[in-house]
């Protein structure tokens, strides 16, 4: 029988060391795979491919389903595309499990009793990158939440919790201040978590949640939440269990799924035999899990940990009077090989006898709810701060048509009418117009509109719709509005 093939890439600076070392690890477990590499990262940038990958590779990709990842150096400089966030992308890898647990009294912590899974959803929030340059003095960057986006990632959570023993799981949002679309996730949390009886379930506001997971990160479980916010807080999680150094990460998609470490290619570190490959080997853990190779994952996992028992430590987490022999990188595969079999005394072993693949179906489209257009948001870029001037110029340019000025806000608070002279406006004003008498309208409407407000040198920099969903606002209000 053929072995199951999966796509290697041994990446920049410390990536070629620490995946030769996993690779040792790996075979001396028995795991039954077969490699295909491919090249990624700076050779391939600078090669002029600014997604770091070619486009051959891709096939590979798609045909092994499974890519062990090491890390790789972005190029400094504009033009270069995040490859991670390229191929989480493109293969709809949604899902980026981060399990961040610490090793006390092995590896040195003030949160011995650490053990918690961060599930980070990996393809939307402001990751969408969509990104524009709109006035002279406005930038923005577009927040993209989806509903099926959210029940993907919320529902990964839960089962993630209930397959692994896990008793709680939490969600971290900010949806008192970004209501729609962190409102969304929070939202599909609260109505998938419904389902699941026997999960503990909590929100926290971000911002508090944080705190209080840097100050006692041991009152956590499995803690769900959208892209950016996800990204920051694992490698937070992950340094105060121990070093970024040590921890894995899985991303789940559909069809394919990548295993990395979480941290970089530390360049300073390169070449020198010194870098930890925990981080990798135990993404590598998580694919083995992932691709049903239970037996060989829990033989390599006891062995890592019984290695860390034994005090045999990389330079990054050896500590005088808790380590007894600190090792380079090759070193450390080969006190890992040679404990395989063995099971650490002390900290918790490691067991996956029901490996499989999380793998769940994709989310139904959400219903057609009724639609109806009410007003439009027309920016405006305007070096005048002087927003009694831009209404009376807006007010003039739609005084022949059914729909009216309502609001201008600039940077979202509102500064038309009645807006507060101490209020800091840009060049960037929002002009929210509305169908007279609270009426509906349509496009034919604001296509005259942006045809007035031409015509009178209002400078139109883009329109942002304003709908009722069954009723219900589809937009926020302006700040004092
Ligand atoms: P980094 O994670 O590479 O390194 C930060 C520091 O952490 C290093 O200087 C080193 O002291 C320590 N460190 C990290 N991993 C270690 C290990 N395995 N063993 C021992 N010490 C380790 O972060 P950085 O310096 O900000 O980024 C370096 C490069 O990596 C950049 O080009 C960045 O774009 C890239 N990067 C890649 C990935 C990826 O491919 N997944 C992720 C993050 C950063």
């Amino acid at each position: 029988m053929s072995l199951p093939r999966i796509t290697v890439a041994h990446g920049d600076g410390i990536g070629p060391e620490i995946m030769a070392a996993t690779l040792n690890i790996l075979e001396a477990a028995g795991a039954q795979l077969a490699y295909d590499t491919i090249e990624i990262g700076e050779k391939v940038y600078l090669r002029g491919q600014t997604a770091g990958i070619d486009e051959s590779s891709w096939e590979k990709l798609i045909q092994n389903k499974i890519f062990l990842k090491a890390p790789i150096t972005t190029p400094q400089g504009g033009g270069f595309k995040s490859l991670n966030v390229t191929v989480r992308k493109s293969l709809g890898l949604y899902s980026n499990v981060r399990p961040c647990r610490s090793y006390n009294p092995f590896i040195r912590t003030k949160h011995p009793g650490m053990d918690l899974v961060i599930i980070r959803e990996n393809e939307e929030d402001l990751y969408a990158g969509i990104e524009h340059r709109q006035t002279d003095e406005v930038y923005q960057c577009l927040k993209v939440i989806s509903k099926p986006g959210c029940e993907k990632i919320v529902r990964y959570a839960f089962e993630f919790a209930k397959r692994a023993g896990r008793k709680k799981v939490t969600c971290f949002t900010k949806d008192n201040i970004m209501k729609m679309t962190d409102g969304i996730f929070h939202k599909v949390f609260d109505e998938i978590g419904a389902e699941y009886p026997g999960l503990e379930k909590e929100h926290w506001i971000v911002d508090i949640g944080a705190a209080k997971l840097a100050d006692t990160p041991e009152v956590f479980d499995v803690i769900v939440m959208p892209n950016l916010y996800g990204d920051i807080l694992s490698d937070v999680a992950a340094q105060i269990a121990g070093s970024v150094g040590l921890a894995g990460s899985s991303n789940i998609g559909e069809h394919c799924a990548m295993f990395e470490a979480i941290h970089g290619s530390a360049p300073r570190r390169a070449g020198q035999d010194l870098a930890n490959p925990s981080g990798l080997l135990l993404g590598a853990v998580q694919m083995l899990v992932h691709m049903g190779q239970g037996k060989a994952a829990e033989k390599v996992h006891n062995a890592w940990l019984k290695t860390i028992e034994d005090g045999v430590h990389t330079y990054d987490i050896y500590q005088e009077g808790i380590s007894k022999k600190k090792v380079g990188t090759k070193e450390f595969a080969k006190a890992v090989c040679q404990r395989m079999g063995e099971e650490p005394l002390k900290l918790a072993k490691a067991s996956y006898a029901a490996a499989e693949p999380l793998v769940l179906p994709t989310p139904k489209p959400a219903p057609a709810a009724k639609k109806e257009l009410i007003g439009v948001d027309v920016f405006v870029h305007e070096r005048l701060r002087d927003p009694e001037e831009i209404a009376k110029r807006v007010k003039q340019a739609a005084k022949d048509l059914p729909v009216e000025l309502q609001m201008i806000s600039n940077r979202g608070v509102k500064v038309w009418p009645q807006g507060l002279k101490e209020t800091f406006c840009t060049d960037h004003w929002r002009c929210r117009m509305v169908a007279k008498e609270g009426g509906t309208t349509n496009p034919g409407v604001i296509w005259m509109l942006l045809r007035e407000l031409s015509q009178a040198n209002v400078d139109v920099i883009k329109t942002e719709n304003l709908y009722l969903f069954n009723g219900e606002k589809g937009f926020s209000l302006g700040q004092g509005q």
